[in-house]
């Protein structure tokens, strides 16, 4: 097997799905026989969105529904308002035009990337569990374990993705470190049945002893204590755990009948040093863990995968060296490290007490400042995100906007060229020469001849992840930045 992705959540099945597209012989290797129905994600946010919108997934999720998720965007959006930071709904637009949303809940995207493996042809293997891992020069050996006996095997791969979320077997089997901080919240978040729904008032309700959120979806609760982090995180999460804590931070005596989709959580903040041990790579949660304010576990972890995919395909099918797959810590390791920050900064403005509300009441000042909101606006989407090229021409790092080219066939969007998943040459000055370059790299990259009105002079080139790698104006010439990205050309 070329590539074992170890973890079928969103992350492996995503990675899977691009190695998959771009050549790779590709199998994922999931635990659990069922998808996981517990309440995680209710929306996708960002730069994630845009992910799957470059790959054509987009439209199958807002097929979706999600009605009352949506209802609760128009309503936000209605008020000028696109998202809270530690509870504060106060953030506005972003500077990096309209902010998207996709409000469709974990299970929904897990099953469009199953669905979306499956017609690429990834092989899904379900009630497998990965027990370690050993690695040589020329691959990894996996210990498993199979639904249907007690026996371990053993499974050769060349490439090893941990994809196995925040308790990572992949992770601990190497040497990776995970720094960080220890967690200080004990949170849950469940579909709850309560005597008298109405008891609590919709959106978030900062008390005395907590936070307790209800809704956007009816029945919905998410509650937080500060009193540190559970005693079991294993533990099965109880009817009267669940009452316990809803009536410690309401102070009403409250009673709840049943509880479903239950997930127990605290904010352990850490990150692997490095995302890359020889031929094993970590992608999503098994790389970084947070809390969730701020719902940006699945912006992140879409982002690694994206990111991943096209190098370790290129690496795998021989057509890049090794050391491309360097710049996926480089370039996601930062990214990761300010979403820690973030989050840890929303637990500290989320505790209660007085020294806190004067903090929060600060904060919430500052925010009135357009630039400070719009700042942290595109902190929290990863909308201002830039990786460090070395260029000095500002487009070159940036996720390259969906650019409509004015072709000789009619007008095409680089969203649709990029379903290919495959790196894009688009030429907007008609100079041959930029495609007879491109030629070297025509396995790998395409090369639109067209006009745009946004677009810079000359020509762009698009990385398969959506960034763009370097124009005309850049010092680096053409063919030095796409063997930089796609490995030497073949003639
Ligand atoms: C309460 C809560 C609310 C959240 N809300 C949001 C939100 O609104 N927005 C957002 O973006 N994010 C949110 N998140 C975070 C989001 O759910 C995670 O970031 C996301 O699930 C990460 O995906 P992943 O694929 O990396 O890991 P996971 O979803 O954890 O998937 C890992 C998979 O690996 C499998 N696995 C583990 N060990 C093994 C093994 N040894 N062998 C084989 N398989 C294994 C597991 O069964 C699992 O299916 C929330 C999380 C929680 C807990």
């Amino acid at each position: 097997m070329q590539v074992v992705v170890v973890g079928g959540g969103p992350v492996g099945l995503m990675v899977a799905c691009e190695l998959r597209l771009s050549g790779v012989e590709t199998v994922v290797l999931e635990r659990l026989t069922e998808v996981d129905q517990r309440a995680k994600a209710g929306a996708i946010q960002g730069r994630g969105v845009e992910a799957l919108d470059r790959r054509g997934l987009g439209d199958r999720l807002r097929a979706l529904g999600g009605e009352q998720l949506r209802q609760f965007v128009e309503r936000l959006r209605a008020n000028g308002l696109r998202g809270h930071f530690a509870g504060m709904w106060v953030l506005r637009e972003s500077d990096y035009g309209e902010e998207r949303m996709l409000p469709v809940p974990q299970q929904a995207l897990e099953a469009v990337l199953a669905e979306r493996a499956a017609e690429l042809g990834v092989e899904v293997r379900r009630g497998q569990v990965l027990h370690g891992w050993e690695q040589d020069a020329d691959g990894v050996t996996l210990t498993l374990q199979g639904p249907d006996s007690d026996e371990p095997y053993e499974l050769r791969a060349d490439w090893l993705v941990g994809a196995d979320g925040g308790r990572s077997t992949v992770r601990k089997g190497g040497s990776f470190a995970f720094p960080g901080t220890d967690g200080v919240i004990t949170g849950y978040q469940a579909i709850a049945d309560i005597d008298d729904p109405e008891f609590l008032p919709r959106g978030w309700n900062r008390t005395a002893t907590g936070f307790a959120v209800n809704g956007p979806t009816p029945g919905r609760l998410l509650l937080v204590e500060f009193d540190g982090p559970p005693a079991d995180r294993d533990a099965p999460v109880t009817v009267e755990e669940f009452q316990g804590a809803l009536r410690r931070i309401s102070g009403a005596d409250v009673t709840v009948h049943s509880v479903s989709s239950v997930t127990r959580f605290t904010d352990n903040a850490r990150q692997a040093d490095t995302y890359r041990e020889g031929r094993v790579l970590l992608a999503g949660d098994a790389a970084h863990i947070h809390s969730p304010f701020g719902g940006q576990g699945l912006n992140l972890g879409l982002g690694d995968a994206v990111n991943l995919g096209w190098k370790l395909a290129l690496v795998a099918r021989g057509r890049a060296p090794e050391a491309l797959l360097d710049t996926y810590t480089a370039e996601r390791h930062p990214v990761a490290e300010r979403v820690l920050d973030n989050t840890r900064a929303q637990v500290a403005l989320m505790r209660p007490g007085p020294h806190t509300d004067a903090l929060r009441g600060i904060f919430t000042k500052l925010l009135e400042q357009d630039d400070a909101n719009r700042w942290l606006t595109d902190l929290m989407g990863g909308n201002d995100l830039r990786y460090d090229f070395g260029a000095k021409t500002d487009l070159i790092g940036r996720f390259c906007p969906d650019l409509e080219v004015g072709t000789a066939d009619g007008p095409v969007r680089l969203a649709e060229l990029q379903r290919s998943g495959r790196g894009q040459v688009l030429v907007f000055d008609a100079d041959e020469r930029w495609g007879e370059t491109a030629a070297g790299w025509a396995d790998r990259v395409d090369v639109t001849y067209g006009t745009c009105a946004d677009a810079p002079s000359g020509a762009l080139l698009v990385r398969p992840d959506g960034f763009a790698a370097w124009t005309a104006e850049s010092e680096e010439p053409l063919a030095d930045a796409l063997t930089r990205w796609f490995g030497p050309a073949v003639r």
